[in-house]
C-alpha cells in the first residue's frame, strides 16, 4: 500500500494534520503516530479487522495483545469496566501520562486487541498530536510500539518510516518522543498492583499513588505463582541482528573501545568514551543524567546493525529509578552480560554465549 509521510507539530498540530490520520483510522487504516513515549502503530480499537493490519504490519505473534489509547474519562469508561473512584481520583495526577493500566475490559472491547483475554491495556498518552488523533477519531486507538516485532522500539517518524514504508497509510514525521522509552504498565486486575513493565514513570514515583507495587522478577518461583504475567515478556524484543554484549565493568568497557581485543567491535558508550574510542562508538549522552540515556537508548541499539562492526557492547546502570526500565531493554537487546577478558574474547571471536532473553523473535 502507498504511504503517505506528513510532517505534524507534536504539540499544537494543525486541524489538517489530524483530519488526515483521522480519516485513516475510521476507515480501518493504520497510522504511525508519536506519544510521548515511542511512536505508535495505530488502528480503530474497536474495529476487529483493523487490529489484525496492526499484527501483519509489525510481524507481531497474534497472542501479544495491544495497549488501547484513549483521550478522556469518558472514553476510558467505554473502554474498560468497573474503574473505581479512588482509581479515577490517582489518574488525575497521573494521566495523560506514559502509565499503561490493566484493567477489566468492557464488552465493546474485540478479544483481538487483548489475545482473548478479559483485561485491557489502556492509556492516556501526554501528546497533543496523539490526542487530537484519538479524539476526531472518535474512537480509542490500539496501538503497539511503532517497530517490527523483535526490533528496537521506534522514537522518531523517519525511522517509523524506513521499517513501515508500504505496510501502513500514513506515518507522521514529528521529530523525536519526549521520553524515549514506553510506558511503565501496572496490573490493577488483582489485589496488589503488580509490574509487568518497568517504563518512563519511575516505580519510587508510583508507588507514593499505589503504595507498595509488587515486582515479579524480585519473587521467588512459589511467590510467582499468583502474579500476572505480561504475554509480551515471552517474546525477544528490542534486539539488533548483531549480538550485542553487555559489560559490567566500565574499565573492560573501556580497553574493549580502545581495540585491546580487536577492531571487529562496536561500543554504545557514553561521549567521554566516545571521543577516545579507537573502534566505532554509539553515543548515549554524557552517561551520568539517565533520562538522557533513556531517550538515546533506542535510536543507538537501532544504529549497532549500520556500524561497521560484527559484534557490540555497551554499559550496564544503576536498576533503579528510570534505571530499571533502561536495563529492562538493554538485557532484552542482548545476548549476555560479560564481566571479564576472556568472555571479552569470546564473544569478539564470535561463540556467541546463548540468549539471556530467552524465546524467539516477538
Ligand atoms: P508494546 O505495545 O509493543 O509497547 O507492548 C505492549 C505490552 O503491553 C506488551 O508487553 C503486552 O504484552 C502488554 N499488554 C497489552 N495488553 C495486555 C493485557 N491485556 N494484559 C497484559 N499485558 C498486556
Ligand atoms: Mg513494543
Amino acid at each position: 500500500m502507498p504511504t503517505r509521510i506528513i510532517k505534524a507539530d507534536q504539540s499544537d498540530p494543525s486541524p489538517e494534520s489530524v483530519a488526515a490520520g483521522s480519516d485513516i483510522i475510521r476507515r480501518g487504516g493504520l497510522v504511525v503516530f508519536p506519544t510521548e513515549t515511542v511512536y505508535g502503530l495505530g488502528a480503530d480499537a474497536l474495529n476487529t479487522e483493523a487490529c489484525s493490519g496492526i499484527y501483519r504490519a509489525k510481524g507481531r505473534p497474534s497472542d501479544n495483545p495491544l495497549i488501547v489509547h484513549v483521550c478522556s474519562m469518558e472514553m476510558l469508561s467505554a473502554v474498560a469496566a468497573d474503574i473505581p473512584e479512588s482509581l479515577a481520583e490517582k489518574l488525575k495526577y497521573l494521566w495523560p501520562g506514559p502509565l499503561t493500566l490493566i484493567l477489566r475490559k468492557s464488552s465493546a472491547i474485540p478479544g483481538r486487541v487483548t489475545g482473548g483475554s478479559d483485561f485491557v491495556a489502556v492509556r492516556m498518552p501526554d501528546c497533543r498530536l496523539a490526542l487530537e488523533l484519538i479524539r476526531v477519531s472518535g474512537v480509542p486507538i490500539a496501538a503497539p510500539s511503532a517497530n517490527i516485532s523483535g526490533k528496537p522500539s521506534i522514537v522518531n517518524g523517519l525511522d517509523a518510516a524506513r521499517y513501515l514504508d508500504g505496510k501502513v497509510d500514513l506515518i507522521y514525521d514529528a521529530g523525536n518522543t519526549r521520553y524515549g522509552l514506553e510506558s511503565t504498565i501496572l496490573d490493577l486486575s488483582g489485589k496488589s498492583p503488580v509490574l509487568l513493565r518497568p517504563g518512563s514513570y519511575s516505580v519510587e514515583f508510583l508507588e507514593r499513588y499505589f503504595g507498595r507495587i509488587i515486582l515479579p522478577e524480585t519473587l521467588d518461583i512459589s511467590e510467582r505463582k499468583n502474579i500476572p504475567i505480561t504475554p509480551g515478556t515471552r517474546y525477544r524484543h528490542y534486539s539488533p541482528d548483531k549480538p550485542l554484549y553487555l559489560v559490567d565493568d566500565p574499565v573492560l568497557l573501556e580497553n574493549i573501545a580502545m581495540g585491546k581485543y580487536g577492531m571487529n567491535a562496536a561500543v554504545i558508550a557514553p561521549d567521554d568514551l566516545c571521543r577516545i574510542s579507537r573502534i566505532p562508538c554509539i553515543s548515549i549522552g554524557s552517561g551520568s543524567d539517565l533520562d538522557v540515556v533513556a531517550s538515546m537508548l533506542f535510536q543507538a541499539l537501532d544504529s549497532v546493525d549500520r556500524v561497521s562492526a560484527d559484534v557490540a557492547f555497551a554499559p550496564t546502570f544503576p536498576s533503579h529509578g528510570i534505571g530499571l526500565a533502561i536495563m529492562n531493554r538493554m538485557v532484552k537487546a542482548s545476548v549476555a552480560t560479560l564481566s571479564d577478558e576472556k568472555q571479552v574474547m569470546v564473544a569478539i571471536g564470535g561463540k556467541n554465549p546463548s540468549s539471556q532473553s530467552g524465546g524467539n523473535v516477538g
